[in-house]
């Protein structure tokens, strides 16, 4: 095997491990036995040098191996494909590339909207364009320490959320990017959904030249174009025209010719699988922004559906008495032996009696979801950012 085979094999494993160990949260598990034994063992003497870098170590290691497979595929695109293709856009394809790595380093190192800043000032017009909608986001006038975040004791403004990786609330909580060791949020949703959108064009536009050349490539073998490539043809059986045997005539193709269609083999293969994945992650962020809600809310307005579906919620009209005119509703849930609580207060009773109660059944049509503003208007949302830090 030699070296840039070898590279590729062990940071697609690298990959795996660190996708693994996010994914059932072994590190923590790591982290802390390592912490146990260092304080019974060595009475904390490893712990700020070793453990804590060993941490920083962990959350890089991710962006830090995309980063490599990605200068190691575009190195070896210019080395090898790009030559051999007939009509090559150079300006197509680098503006493509350049794109998707400078949205990458902006997600990374533009803040997320992180809420340490906040004076009273702006916490009413933070509270003005992110109001409480009562359905997933609750304004606890009774219990008011509700209102704020446990950690940084700071005022939880509605869409935002304390990320636990980075130990920080932030305004307009999408999620915790493990590829960009960064939480994305207000700020640099943009940069992110950018990164998505070009990655995904670079992955599908790359697999599309690779097959190109490598179409091409087949047919000279095919055509007896090449020193030698009759014998070849006849001996690897490269004339044959079902699915599978097209798939072969490929295979040999890249693995029996030269060491380009080899290389274009590779990055044909990486750029396909990671295309479909990347475009599963950029669709869904896309209905999203057309359901008006982020990844973090969406498990929220899940739960919610979910009360729904098993005829839990209710809401009754009530008159708010701050405000004399203002008729809000209070939404209600209903456990199995009939008792009323409040939705923002699974432990807060409600006494309805003599209330007009209305049970809600359909979800879309009974719910109102304040934070969508419609399509277009939600993807402005996230592209205009006035600050508020
Ligand atoms: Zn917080
Ligand atoms: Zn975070």
């Amino acid at each position: 095997m030699n070296s840039i085979k070898l590279t590729l094999v062990t940071t697609l494993i690298l990959l795996a491990v660190s996708l693994l160990i996010y994914i059932f949260n072994l590190h923590n598990f790591i982290l802390a036995k390592l912490y146990h034994i260092d304080r019974y063992y060595f009475k904390n003497f490893f712990y700020k040098n070793f453990v804590e870098r060993l941490n920083f170590i962990y959350r890089w290691a991710l962006p830090g191996l995309y980063l490599t497979l990605f200068v190691g595929l575009v190195l070896n695109f210019f080395k090898y494909t790009f030559n051999e293709l007939e009509n090559p856009r150079t300006l197509l394809i680098s503006s493509s590339l350049l794109t998707n790595a400078a949205s990458f380093i902006a997600a990374i190192i533009i803040d997320p909207g992180q809420l340490s800043n906040i004076n009273n000032l702006n916490n009413d017009a933070l509270i003005a364009k992110f109001p409480y909608n009562e359905l997933i986001f609750f304004n606890h006038k009774s219990d008011i320490g509700k209102n704020y975040c446990r950690t940084c004791k700071l005022l939880k403004i509605p869409r935002s959320k304390h990320c636990s990786t980075c130990d920080k609330c932030f305004l307009l909580f999408d999620h915790h990017c493990i590829w960009l060791n960064n939480c994305v949020g207000y700020y640099n949703y943009k940069w992110f959904i950018l990164f998505l959108i070009s990655l995904c064009w670079c992955l599908i536009y790359g697999s599309h030249l690779c097959f190109t050349v490598l179409k091409n490539q087949l047919l000279m073998y095919r055509n007896g174009q090449i020193i030698g490539s009759q014998n070849f043809a006849t001996k690897f059986n490269l004339n044959d025209h079902t699915l599978m045997q097209k798939c072969i005539a490929y295979f040999t193709i890249m693995t029996k010719t030269s060491l380009t269609n080899e290389r274009t083999g590779i990055i044909f293969l990486l750029c396909s699988i990671f295309s479909v994945v990347v475009a599963w992650f950029t669709l869904e962020h896309i209905y999203y922004l057309y359901l008006g809600m982020t990844t973090n809310e969406s498990s929220k307005w899940e739960l919610l559906r979910y009360l729904i579906s098993k005829e839990c919620i209710y809401y009754k009209y009530y008159e708010d008495t701050e405000n004399e005119n203002k008729i809000e509703k209070l939404y209600l849930i209903k456990d199995f032996d009939g008792v009323f609580y409040k939705l923002s207060d699974e432990n807060c009773a409600v006494d309805v009696t003599g209330a007009q109660l209305f049970k809600v059944t359909d979800m879309k049509k009974e719910i109102d979801n304040v934070y969508d503003h419609g399509f277009w208007n939600n993807v402005k949302e996230r592209i205009i950012t006035p600050s508020y830090l």
